[in-house]
């Protein structure tokens, strides 16, 4: 392993708002960052920010991206998708998992994100049985992490029930499915093999796959420190069944009946009232936008800019892959505010004016803590102890000419229409360098016969 990662100007959020300056990072034994060496101010570097966690996905749907774009039915909506993705979800095993996330992961680094928030339900054989190891298909995923070299978070998914009133899982769901000792036995498997680059959380799917007594029970079971994710309020029709059954608005009957805290990411949360908003924001939780897959999907738009005021954290996650873009994911944040509210520059607070830097520093911050990788000052900005993930930016990029440590954010995420990622370290190992992933071609090979087996008649 190289002692130090080459000096760079790096960009990062502070307390007081985005620095910029030029650094060498040197590594400790466990690739984390021992020691920061700053250089002269006039040296000419290639600029560098932090890495960014994705803080959501499934990593089997990357094989469905653009194959449900074609109409079936005048009411198509996230539940007619769903459809599609079960089909495709029975003819997985764990190779064809393994191959799969492996090519996603690949793109994931290409595209900046250092460490994946993988809410993993696929857990069992195609008719329900376990397989013979019960972890196989989390293990497909971990492996897959390795050879991609991306850090992972883990967070099997707790899915029991096929909606708010209880009834079981479809024949299609049943892969999903578990009983709360089998669950808790997997988590604690799994979380006896974390390391630097593993770390085990806990999901529960939503609270329409979730009994509130189990949901009680896995909550009370957790290590006090133990990241939670949950799906939440991405379609009104949740939303109006949980009223309907639970008397409550998602967001409200989950902070009547669980102390949710910093430890937790709400994933999409985009239909709230304002009270719900200031809720989350006041929690600590962290709220999970996936923006691409929102708009794919027609879920709606989060209230971003209410949410903001309220001081609350974000990050965002590709979800079902249908792009896997940093870029895009925080460019279209701003622009889907922009189209609501007919403005411009609109996702910006008081550190800096810049709307690139406001939100590369918020997904970084809470990406980091949500991912469970320390606090968000040791783990996110690169401070000793911290994990050394770092994404370098193309010298010779159009967007990039004569960039000034003002405008280099804005012109990379605003001004890119190609990749300008260059080189990308995890854990103080490279992984992309002139914007491929080292092992881009044979991953690649496996994915295209993957995806051959799996679409094939
Ligand atoms: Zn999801």
């Amino acid at each position: 392993m190289p002692r130090s990662l080459p000096a760079c100007r790096v960009w990062r959020p502070s307390s007081a708002g985005p620095v910029i300056e030029p650094l060498r990072i040197d590594l400790d034994a466990q690739g984390r960052v021992g020691g920061l060496a700053r250089g002269d101010t006039n040296d000419v570097l290639p600029w560098a920010v932090p890495g960014v966690a994705n803080l959501h996905s499934h990593a089997f749907q990357r094989a469905m991206a653009g194959l449900a774009e074609r109409r079936m039915n005048p009411q198509d909506s996230f539940w007619t998708w769903r459809e599609t993705m079960y089909q495709l979800a029975a003819r997985f095993d764990p190779e064809l998992l393994r191959d799969v996330a492996a090519q996603l992961y690949a793109e994931m680094l290409e595209a900046g994100y250092t460490r994946v928030c993988e809410f993993h339900y696929l857990h069992h054989a195609p008719d329900g049985r376990p397989y013979a190891d019960p972890a196989a298909m989390s293990r497909a995923l971990i492996e897959a992490a390795r050879e991609a070299g991306i850090g992972l978070t883990l967070l099997p998914v707790l899915y029991m029930s096929g909606g708010f009133d209880g009834r079981a899982l479809g024949d299609r769901q049943r892969r999903f499915g578990h009983s709360i000792d089998a669950y808790l036995r997997l988590l604690e498997t799994l979380r006896a093999e974390q390391d630097e680059r593993l770390r085990v959380g806990c999901a529960l799917h939503s609270l329409r796959a979730v009994p509130p007594d189990a949901m009680r029970e896995v909550l009370a079971a957790l290590p006090a420190d133990s990241r939670i994710h949950i799906h939440i309020a991405e379609q009104t029709g949740e939303v109006e069944e949980c009223v309907a059954r639970r008397g409550a608005r998602p967001v409200d009957w989950l902070y009547a009946n669980a102390d949710v805290d910093a430890r937790w990411t709400l994933v999409h949360a985009t239909h709230l009232t304002r009270e719900e908003t200031k809720r989350i924001a006041r929690s600590g939780a962290t709220v999970a936008i996936c923006t691409t897959t929102e708009a794919n999907l027609g879920d709606g738009f989060f209230p971003l800019l209410d949410y903001m005021a309220q001081g609350g954290r974000f990050g965002v996650g590709s979800d079902s892959h249908a792009t896997v873009s940093l870029v895009d994911e925080l460019r279209w944040l701003e622009y889907g505010q922009r189209l609501l509210h007919r403005h411009r520059t609109l996702a910006v607070d008081d550190s800096t004016r810049s709307v690139g830097e406001t939100l590369l520093a918020a997904v970084i911050r809470a990406g980091a803590d949500a991912a469970g990788q320390g606090s968000a000052v040791a783990a996110g900005v690169l401070q000793p102890g911290a994990d050394a993930d770092l994404v370098t930016l193309q010298a010779e990029h159009p967007a990039l000419y004569a960039a000034s440590d003002a405008d280099v954010v804005d012109r990379w995420l605003f001004g890119s229409n190609r990749p300008a990622v260059d080189a990308v370290w995890v854990g103080g190992l490279q992984r992309v360098s002139d914007g491929r992933h080292l092992q881009r071609d044979a991953l690649e090979a496996r994915f295209a016969a993957g995806m051959k087996r799996l679409l094939a008649d």
